[in-house]
């Protein structure tokens, strides 16, 4: 019988797995595998200090893949024989609380695993392959500290807007921008930002992502019948000040938060959209009248986060001709430098250090709200926002290229979102 093997072209960048990699040499793979454990916690201590998001352990035809995900990016790390990855796919199954047998549909579950002096907690989807389990976790790590609005890459001037706005408004504020865009960690700073105010603040998230000292936190649980919904519902009881909400997903979770935001507390909360006016259109698609939308929308901050040059290897280049285009087209002209990533120790070689948000913030004035309740669509709407001073997307990413924070080709996709920059 002939096989067919296809090798895998994607290159092993095993600095960023440097723990892993040294187990692999003191303890070549056996079938018996008495590491795994040791291999477990390396591979998530290696996780921990790239900031990986994301641990892929992937079953192929002649090896597993593991892989992270650093900064929004899958990186292979490691390749091991297909038996040793089939003892970490069970070793992580079991820690998560999912059945070791062979699994016949996907499942979840959830553990914690302590690597380097840090205890992870581990998000795990076990998905069956035709060439065995694949698994992803996600670690959360629960005690990192809150980032600060300054660490999330806001620019001074948007904070001090932004605090302003919150300290004086009730009604809704929504993080807008597709998954993975950061919606979360800027709720969280802006929460810290609250936490010092005498108010009641309550959460409402499935998962709670970080634990913060003051504020009542709750779980949802659709499994045992708390949904957001009805969490949202009960905590209205207790009378916050301030309820975030971690998503308005569907139309059952819009009605309930537009409800909570006209009783005269601040929500706040996150929602699937492309710009600030772009919150608008979702709540729409998600059931929300005009006329609800316009009386309790006050604050949109759309975002994205965008890969940070490394800055100890970023080296500059002159703009090339397709650069200066871009400009042109963007309405400005090209700086005489572009700073671009280029690779050494402190980065693994990857040329970039985290992330840094892109943010506009949208203020709803009578006019908005005027346009809203009288049904203009996401044109009219970001149009006024621009009359209105609203900075849009790209230009917050036009500033952070120029101060060299940024590599243009991290934002060269930005040039079709929303407002062009004024
Ligand atoms: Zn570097």
């Amino acid at each position: 019988m002939f096989t067919t093997s296809i090798p895998n072209p994607r290159a092993v960048e095993t600095r960023l797995a440097p723990r892993f990699q040294k187990l692999l040499s003191k303890y070549p793979p056996t079938t018996d595998e008495p590491h795994t454990e040791e291999r477990a916690e390396a591979l998530v201590a290696d996780a921990v200090q790239w900031k990986a998001s994301d641990i892929h352990i992937e079953p192929g035809t002649m090896e597993t893949r593991i892989r992270l995900r650093v900064d929004g990016l899958l990186h292979d790390v490691a390749a091991v024989p297909i038996t040793s990855g089939h003892h970490l796919v069970a070793y992580f199954k079991t820690l998560s609380g999912i059945d070791a047998t062979a699994l016949s549909h996907p499942e979840h579950g959830h553990g914690r695993i302590e690597a380097g002096g840090t205890l992870m907690e581990m998000r795990t989807t076990v998905a069956p392959t035709p060439d065995g389990e694949m698994v992803g976790i996600r670690l959360l790590d629960t005690r990192r500290p809150v980032l600060r609005l300054a660490d999330l890459g806001m620019s001074d001037a948007d904070q001090s807007r932004l605090k302003t706005w919150l300290s004086e408004m009730q009604g809704m504020l929504l993080v807008c921008g597709p998954v993975g865009s950061g919606k979360t960690s800027t709720l969280y700073s802006l929460l810290h930002e609250l936490q010092t105010l005498p108010r009641s603040i309550i959460t409402v998230e499935d998962p709670v992502e970080s634990s913060l000292d003051g504020i009542t936190q709750i779980q949802v649980n659709a499994k045992r019948g708390l949904t957001f919904p009805d969490a949202i519902r009960a905590m209205l009881r207790l009378d916050p000040d301030f309820l975030l909400v971690g998503e308005i997903r569907d139309p059952e979770s819009a009605h309930v938060a537009i409800t909570a935001a006209g009783t005269g507390l601040t929500l706040l909360s996150t929602i699937h959209a492309r710009d600030a006016v772009g919150a608008v259109t979702a709540l729409r698609n998600n059931g929300a009248k005009d006329w609800e939308i316009g009386a309790c929308l006050e604050m949109c901050v759309s975002q994205r986060l965008v890969r940070r040059l490394c800055l100890h290897c970023r080296k500059t280049d002159a703009p090339t001709e397709s650069e200066h285009q871009w400009f042109s087209s963007a309405g400005i002209s090209a700086p005489e430098q572009l700073w671009q990533p280029k690779g050494c120790d402190a980065c693994a070689g990857t040329g970039f250090d985290g992330r840094i948000g892109i943010f506009e913030l949208w203020r709803l004035d009578g006019e908005a709200r005027h346009l809203i309740r009288n049904g203009a669509d996401g044109v009219e709407l970001a149009r006024h926002a621009l009359e209105q001073g609203t900075q849009p997307l790209l230009k917050d990413a036009i500033a952070k290229v120029v101060a060299a924070l940024v590599p243009l080709s991290e934002i060269r996709h930005l040039s079709g979102i929303g407002n062009q920059p004024g």
